[in-house]
């Protein structure tokens, strides 16, 4: 329609280091080497950059809404440092049988930023380690790419397509360079 394309990230796997048990902490939220890159490219690029992500460790008392804001606060700032900003960070931090709207993939996350940023879904991309993230953005009709870091390299849930498959946000910066003229 008439808004601008936007740049959707996950945010353990894709930004920084993915934990089993997830990330709880500042401590344990750690980018990798290629991140501040990346983000310099994607930066550079002038569309919105959003995070999108699942926090159920916030539901299950694992962390607390105030420790998972401070992170993104970080987020935000060590961004800005490395040339990107960040339209801003969507969190989810229900249960996964809650039957909320915004975890992935539902598409409430995506939603909320289109209104806020005046971004077009269907000329937007998605950047994923995992099925959920590419369902969400295939259901809204964005382009998605998967990432190999995060949680590995399990194939795609069945009836699934990503557009890219890439070893790291640093190559998914590169597609979506091309993609994005
Ligand atoms: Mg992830
Ligand atoms: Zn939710």
């Amino acid at each position: 329609m008439s808004g601008v394309p936007g740049l959707f990230l996950d945010r353990d796997g894709v930004l920084n280091h993915f934990l089993i048990d997830s990330v709880r902490t500042i401590e344990q939220f750690q980018y990798y080497e290629f991140t501040a890159e990346a983000m310099e490219r994607l930066g550079c690029l002038g569309y919105p950059i959003v995070v999108v992500t699942n926090q159920s460790a916030i539901g299950r008392g694992w962390t607390s809404e105030e420790q998972v804001q401070s992170i993104h606060q970080q987020l935000i700032e060590d961004c800005s440092d490395w040339g990107a900003s960040i339209a801003s960070v969507e969190y989810c931090p229900h249960l996964p049988d809650a039957g909320c709207e915004c975890r992935k993939p539902g598409p409430g996350m995506f939603l909320r930023a289109a209104r806020d940023h005046g971004i077009d879904l269907d000329r937007s991309v998605m950047v994923g380690d995992s099925s959920c993230d590419i369902e969400a953005a295939q259901r809204l009709g964005m382009a998605r790419v998967r990432v190999r870091t995060g949680r590995g390299d399990p194939p795609l849930t069945e009836g699934l397509e990503a557009d890219a498959w890439v070893e790291n946000l640093n190559e998914a910066a590169v597609w979506i360079e091309e993609w994005c003229r």
